[in-house]
């Protein structure tokens, strides 16, 4: 007897949690639940006294209703997405309100205001707009619905402000959605992508490799002697040094290779569709491009950097691993270069090609294995 009640308090805590934590973590299926079991819980009452009444048909309908955004719900925490059983809630709930006014009269108009306001939580505001403006313009014009066409302006223009307003909320409350995503993807001085961003793309890169599509580099990038500029000009000096090299490593890679800001003044580039060759023939040039136009109080700035092509199966952390590693090896080398880790792929171009067979041609390309 003892045991199953020392492990019942253990177990619940530990399910709330869980259930904490997913609906902390997913806005969305938190909205979805919240919005279903408050639904149902508004429904039940009314079906209940409908069945005790024999109101048999409208019974159906909030059984019905129920049913749908049970099974919607459900599907949503199984599967993890929102955005399907989204808008199948939005469709039965429209549907709903609509049928129960041809049911119910005037008891389903009233039912019509929550579902308006719930359109905004399901689905994304344009849709939820075009919904609602529907529902209303039906309700309105049904026949003998309403005592006189007075009331049904009266509706349509309550209901049409319902709707507008939580358009409106909806509208911003996405924008400062995106607005705050933003800022917290970003690193404020450079403008760059911060830590968790790059942690977030190389994930995704690492799962999309394909072998028979050109591949992915990721390279680290450290400036030369920083520490001196900071020490000898001070820290402001150092940061403004950060924040122009940011902008001149921009300056000459491609649009869809991005700069994330990895810590201080080291950064990591992602680089999609590049072979080996192609991968050092773009960080020799934003090596080449710093070392000319990047500038501290006391001369020009430059860069070193280590870089890995992603290979098969191989999860984010050990291709970045093995960047690191070849930026040790520039630093080790001399600074001011560009070290390619080796790549599981053969080489496939002249300058990689080159520096395979004869590392010690080009000083400033060492191959790390
Ligand atoms: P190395 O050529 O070996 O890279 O030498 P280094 O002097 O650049 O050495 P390291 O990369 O270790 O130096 C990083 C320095 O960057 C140390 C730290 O004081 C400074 N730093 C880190 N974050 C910031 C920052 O946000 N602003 C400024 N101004 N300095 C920073
Ligand atoms: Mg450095
Ligand atoms: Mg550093």
């Amino acid at each position: 007897m003892k045991a199953p009640r020392a492990r019942l308090p253990d177990l619940q805590p530990r399910l709330l949690a869980r259930l904490r934590l997913r609906l902390a973590e997913d806005f969305r299926l938190a909205v979805l639940l919240l919005c279903g079991v408050c639904t149902i819980a508004g429904i039940l009452p009314f079906l209940l006294t409908r069945a005790w009444r024999g109101e048999w048909l409208v019974v159906a309908l909030d059984v019905l209703v129920i049913v749908a955004i049970a099974s919607a719900n459900i599907h949503a925490w199984r599967s993890g997405r929102t955005r399907g059983p989204g808008a199948f809630l939005v469709l039965v709930n429209n549907l709903g309100a609509f049928m129960l006014t041809l049911m119910a009269g005037m008891t389903g108009v009233l039912w019509t205001f929550p579902v308006l306001l719930m359109n905004y939580f399901l689905v994304d505001r344009l849709p939820a707009l075009a919904t609602s403006l529907a529902l209303v313009v039906l309700v309105a014009a049904q026949p003998g619905l309403f005592a006189e066409p007075m009331q049904a302006a009266s509706f349509a223009v309550t209901a049409g402000l319902v709707s507008l307003y939580a358009f409106i909320f909806a509208h911003r409350a996405a924008r400062q959605h995106g607005r705050l995503e933003g800022l917290a993807r970003r690193d404020p001085m450079t403008g760059a992508g911060n830590r968790r961003q790059m942690e977030a793309d190389l994930a995704d890169a690492a799962a999309r490799f394909d072998p028979a599509r050109p591949g992915m580099a990721v390279a680290l990038l450290d400036l030369d002697h920083f520490k001196a500029i900071n020490d000898t000009y001070g820290h402001d000096a150092g940061d403004r040094v950060i924040v122009n090299f940011a902008a001149r490593v921009r300056e000459c890679v491609r649009g869809r290779d991005r700069l994330y800001r990895f810590g201080g003044e080291e950064f990591v580039l992602l680089l999609e569709e590049v072979d080996a060759a192609g991968a050092f023939a773009a960080l020799e040039k934003v090596r080449r491009h710093v070392g000319l136009t990047l500038h501290a109080p006391g001369g020009a700035v430059t860069v070193s950097i280590g870089a890995a092509l992603l290979r098969q199966d191989e999860p984010w952390q050990p291709w970045l691993a093995r960047a690191d590693a070849a930026l040790y090896a520039a630093k080790r080398g001399g600074r001011n270069k560009v070290v390619l880790a080796g790549a599981m792929e053969p080489p496939s171009g002249a300058a990689f090609a080159a520096a395979a067979n004869e590392p010690a041609a080009d000083p400033r390309l060492r191959l790390v294995t």
